[in-house]
C-alpha cells in the first residue's frame, strides 16, 4: 500500500492519540535499519521507544518465533506453559527477584506491581494502602498507572483519580520522608526518568530511599520498563545503584517487539494467592519464547557490554557539540538537552534518514538498538552537528 493510502485510512478510522506522526510507514527492517513503503532506508536511534534492543529481524529471534508460531501461540495460563516457566526462571537467575508474573505491557506490569505491594500489606493487615511516586515520573496510561505518573498533564481529564497516590520531588530525600506517613505501602521510582526528560536519580538518594523503605516496611518498587534489559549498560539499572528492589517491572525490550510485561518480586513480597491477579494473554507461549530468545541473544552477543561502551562513546561525542547544553542518562538511554526546541531538529534528522525521539521541548531522546556500532554513532553525530551548525 502507498503511504498516502495508509494515511487516508488512518485519518478516517484510527483514534488520533499520537498527534502528527512522522510522515512514514515502515515495511521491513534489518539490524539498525528500517525501510519505508518506497524502499527508503533509515537508521533507527529510537528502537520503537526502547523496545527493539536486538534491532530488526534478528535471525535467531525470528527463527524461534517462527518455530513457536508453527506449534502454538496461546493456550492461556489455565495450563502449564513451558516457556513461561523457563523465562520466569531465567529472569530470577539474572536478577534479585525470586518469582515473576507476566503481563502484556509496561502499564499492566506496573498495575501488577502496585497491586502486589497493596496485597502484601493487606495480608499483613498493616493498614498501609498509599503509594508514593516521584514528580515528573511516567508509569503508564491505565487509570492507576496514570495516577502513579507524577505529571499533572496526564491527570487532568481523568478526575477523580485512583485514591492514595502522592508525589515526591526527585532527588529530595527529606521531602519523600515527610510525605511517607503511617499509611505508606510502597514507593515506586524510575532510576532514570525516561518520558520525563531522561533525568538521572542520584545514587545516594536512591540508597537513602531504599534504606528508609526497608526500615519502615514500605515496599520499594523500581520501574525498569525503559531502563531494563541492558539499556543502561547493565541488565537492570538498579545494578548501578547497589540496591535490590523488592519488586521491579519489565516490558518494552523484554519481548524484542512482541508485547510482554513482567512483575518481578522477592519471595517475601509475593503475596498473590490464586484469584488475586490474572491475565488472559500474559506470559503466553509466543511472548515468553520471545523473552527467552531476547535474553539469550543479549548474553551471547554481549549487548549489555556494547550498550555501556557505545553509550559512553556516544555521550562523549554529543558533549563535544557546541549547541548541546547537557547530556544525561546512562548507557544507550541518552537525553540531549539543546539550547533550542528539538521539534525542528528531529524533523531535519528525519530528512537525513535518522530516527530519534524527544522528551520535553528541548531534549532529544536517543534509545537505539543495543547492537549499535561506532560507525552508526559517527554518522548520527555528523548529521546532528551539520544541522545544529546550520541553525547557528
Ligand atoms: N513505565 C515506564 C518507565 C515507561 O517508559 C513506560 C512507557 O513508555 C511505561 C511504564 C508504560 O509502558 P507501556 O506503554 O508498555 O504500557
Amino acid at each position: 500500500m502507498k503511504l498516502a493510502e495508509i494515511i487516508d485510512l488512518d485519518k478516517k478510522y484510527y483514534m488520533n492519540t499520537f498527534g502528527d506522526r512522522q510522515n512514514v510507514a515502515f515495511e521491513y527492517g534489518k539490524g539498525m535499519y528500517l525501510y519505508d513503503t518506497d524502499g527508503v532506508k533509515y537508521t533507527d536511534f529510537f528502537a520503537g521507544i526502547a523496545v527493539n534492543a536486538l534491532g530488526y529481524s534478528h535471525p535467531e529471534l525470528v527463527e524461534r518465533l517462527k518455530h513457536q508460531i508453527e506449534n502454538l501461540i496461546h493456550t492461556s495460563s489455565l495450563y502449564y506453559i513451558e516457556n513461561q516457566a523457563l523465562l520466569a526462571r531465567k529472569i530470577a537467575e539474572i536478577s534479585c527477584a525470586d518469582r515473576i508474573f507476566f503481563a502484556n505491557s509496561g502499564a499492566e506490569a506496573n498495575e501488577g506491581a502496585i497491586k502486589l505491594a497493596k496485597m502484601y500489606h493487606y495480608k499483613k493487615n498493616s493498614g498501609r494502602t498509599e503509594i508514593i511516586t516521584l514528580k515528573n515520573s511516567f508509569h503508564g496510561r491505565t487509570l492507576a498507572t496514570l495516577t502513579a505518573t507524577g505529571q499533572e498533564r496526564f491527570h487532568k481529564p481523568f478526575y477523580p483519580l485512583h485514591p492514595g497516590f502522592s508525589y515526591a520531588p526527585l532527588n529530595d530525600f527529606e521531602a519523600l520522608k515527610n510525605l511517607a506517613g503511617s499509611k505508606a505501602a510502597a514507593v515506586m521510582v524510575e532510576l532514570i526518568q525516561g518520558e520525563g526528560g531522561v533525568i538521572n536519580a542520584d545514587e545516594e538518594y536512591i540508597k537513602n530511599v531504599y534504606d528508609f523503605c526497608h526500615k519502615n516496611d514500605i515496599v520499594f518498587i523500581v520501574d525498569e520498563i525503559q531502563t531494563g534489559i541492558g539499556r543502561t549498560g547493565k541488565m537492570f539499572a538498579y545494578e548501578h545503584f547497589g540496591i535490590e528492589p523488592d519488586i521491579f517491572t519489565l516490558a518494552k525490550a523484554l519481548g524484542g517487539g512482541v508485547p510482554i510485561g513482567a512483575v518481578c518480586a522477592k519471595e517475601k513480597y509475593c503475596a498473590f494467592t490464586p484469584g488475586d491477579h490474572g491475565s488472559t494473554f500474559g506470559g503466553n507461549q509466543l511472548a515468553t519464547v520471545a523473552g527467552l530468545a531476547v535474553l539469550d541473544i543479549i548474553k551471547k552477543e554481549k549487548l549489555c557490554e556494547n550498550a555501556e561502551k557505545q553509550g559512553k562513546y556516544f555521550a562523549e561525542q554529543l558533549k563535544n557539540i557546541k549547541a548541546v547544553k547537557e547530556v544525561r542518562g546512562k548507557g544507550l538511554m541518552i537525553g540531549v538537552e539543546l539550547e533550542m526546541p528539538v521539534k525542528e531538529i528531529i524533523s531535519k534528522l528525519f530528512d537525513k534518514k535518522f530516527i530519534v525521539g524527544s522528551a520535553g521541548a528541548n531534549t532529544l531522546r536517543i534509545l537505539p538498538p543495543l547492537i549499535i556500532t561506532k560507525d552508526d554513532i559517527d554518522a548520527f553525530i555528523n548529521a546532528l552537528t551539520k544541522i545544529l551548525n546550520q541553525k547557528g
